[in-house]
């Protein structure tokens, strides 16, 4: 479900079927449980954010996991309880 879009990205609310790797946390632990609800960032070419690997990206979208921690931490909160998708 997509929470939030911005020119060059685009968030999703997703609920873990598998455990993930937060790209957040920074030392590629796996705080993503099965069950639990994370945002999937997805960036396209031009956007300025140095989301981590874009560069590397060969100018295709990049996506990153974050867990429920990071995103509260980053002040996206109330991006994980939304219970509606943004209009398109
Ligand atoms: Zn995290």
């Amino acid at each position: 479900m997509i929470v939030e879009r911005d020119h060059c990205l685009i968030t999703h609310k997703r609920t873990a079927r598998r455990r993930r790797v937060c790209d957040s946390c920074g030392d590629y632990r796996e705080t993503i449980k099965p069950g639990d609800v994370y945002l999937e960032h997805t960036a396209f070419p031009g956007h300025d954010s140095g989301m981590a690997g874009y560069r590397h990206g060969g100018g295709r979208p990049v996506r990153a996991a974050e867990c429920s921690d990071c995103a509260t931490r980053y002040g996206r909160a109330a991006l994980l309880t939304a219970t509606e998708p943004l209009p398109a």
